[in-house]
């Protein structure tokens, strides 16, 4: 396959990575078949506003599609919606549906992303998970003056969730077994900074205090009770704990599975085979550490580096990407660079946590690592972002005016 292109390409997961994915091998030139295969029926769509816009009801669900019909047909793909794939020979080059088709393969991108992890197999009316159109539709629809909402796990997820249904009316309780929420991925300040814009909005913010047991009466949810016997009532549970990679498909298939599929610096997985998106670990170069990354911008860029790598095995790049990740909390946006979990010190740099509006910046080692803002602009924050991209020393990083 060196040099030429290969004749087949089969691109798995239909979503933000696997789009990005199947246009850059079109825009690169590729003209040979292409396949797309997508377990979800729908076209491909967007997921970071199914917690914000969607939940709120300021977007309609249609609003959330990455591209429409004609988009797809002009990039002359092969759509297998609703379909998923059920296995995969690397030695013999080919994946199969679960409708029992065969794809024959010289590439393939896989990009199956992640899904939820639950507390209660799914079917108990009331008890919720979000990770797709149904799923915030569902609870979209439960949410609104009067009603109560617990959420389990006040990760990004959880807060947003609990900061739409708040504005939406609900009363909302968010429970969380860590002291301080986020405090693993921003940091015991910033963590604290969220636990109170929280608990000032009205949020029943509990944390230090984990949930032993989704309650539910005649198969509809009654509420939660907490390790230390405490009942909570609830209309609606939310179950936000964070997501397991979509790879039991490719059991036996050859490839190594460890928490996403292990590839290599290039997102090659095995010759002829890339990875990119949610369901990805590579060693990333620039941080010298093997990562996954449930990012919206990432899924984007490591398609796209996958394709291209797939494309041009001969002059394959290293994926080195300065992470990326926004989450939008009432009216704040907060957005962050880099590496920010595991650092040793966090730094305000600039505002003040009091007044809601700062950044933070993270140190690991010697190096600046990471960054943080709430209602900073872009352009300060893409100043940080190059002196992480540049491995900037951290007395250094901090030393500028
Ligand atoms: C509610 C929500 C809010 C978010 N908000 C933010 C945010 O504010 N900022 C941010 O940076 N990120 C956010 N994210 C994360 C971001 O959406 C993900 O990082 C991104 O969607 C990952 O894209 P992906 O293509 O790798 O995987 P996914 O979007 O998970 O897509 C994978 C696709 O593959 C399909 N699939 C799975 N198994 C198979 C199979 N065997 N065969 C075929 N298809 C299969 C799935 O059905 C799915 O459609 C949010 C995510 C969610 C759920």
């Amino acid at each position: 396959m060196t040099g030429a292109h290969p004749g087949r390409v089969v691109v798995v997961g239909a979503s933000a990575a696997g789009l990005a994915a199947v246009e850059t091998l079109r825009r690169d030139g590729y003209d040979g078949s292409l396949t797309l295969v997508g377990a979800e029926k729908h076209l491909p769509y967007d997921r970071p506003p199914l917690s914000k816009q969607v939940l709120s009801g300021s977007w309609p669900v249609e609003r959330t599609a990455l591209r429409g019909q004609a988009d797809l047909d002009a990039l002359d793909v092969d759509l297998r919606l609703g379909v998923p794939a059920a296995a995969l020979s690397v030695a013999a080059r080919s994946v199969t549906l679960a409708d029992g088709a065969e794809l024959a393969y010289d590439g393939l991108v896989l990009a199956t992303g992640v899904r939820p992890r639950r507390l209660v197999p799914a079917g108990t009316h009331g008890v919720h998970v979000l990770r797709d159109l149904e799923d915030a539709v569902a609870l979209r629809e439960r949410l609104g003056p009067g009603r109560r909402l617990v959420v389990v796990g006040a990760g990004f997820l959880g807060t947003e969730v609990a900061a739409a249904a708040l504005t939406l009316g609900a009363a909302v309780t968010v429970v969380e077994p860590a002291p301080v929420p986020l405090a693993h991925l921003v940091g015991q300040q910033v963590g604290a900074h969220l636990a109170r814009t929280h608990r000032d909005r009205g949020v029943d913010l509990r944390t230090g205090t984990a949930v032993a047991e989704i309650v539910a009466a005649d198969g509809r949810v009654t509420g939660v009770r907490l390790a230390d016997g405490t009942r909570l009532p609830a209309d609606d549970v939310l179950v936000a704990i964070g997501s397991t990679p979509n790879t039991e498909w490719l059991r036996g298939s050859g490839l190594r599975v460890a928490d996403g599929i292990e590839c290599d610096e290039h997102c090659a997985a095995a010759p002829g085979v890339y990875a990119a998106g949610d369901v990805a670990r590579w060693p990333n170069p620039l941080f010298g550490t093997p990562m996954r990354i449930e990012h919206r911008t990432n899924a984007a860029e490591q398609g796209m580096a996958a394709a291209r790598n797939l494309l041009h095995p001969g002059e394959a790049r290293p994926f080195a990407p300065v992470p990326y990740f926004w989450s939008d909390q009432y009216d704040v946006k907060f957005q962050a660079y880099g590496v920010l979990r595991g650092s040793s010190q966090a730094r305000v740099v600039e505002g003040d946590l009091a007044d809601g509006r700062f950044l933070v910046a993270y140190r690991t080692g010697e190096r600046l690592t990471g960054v943080l803002g709430a209602g900073i602009p872009p352009r300060t924050l893409r100043g940080w972002r190059t002196a992480v991209a540049d491995r900037t020393a951290w007395e250094e990083a901090l030393s500028v005016p």
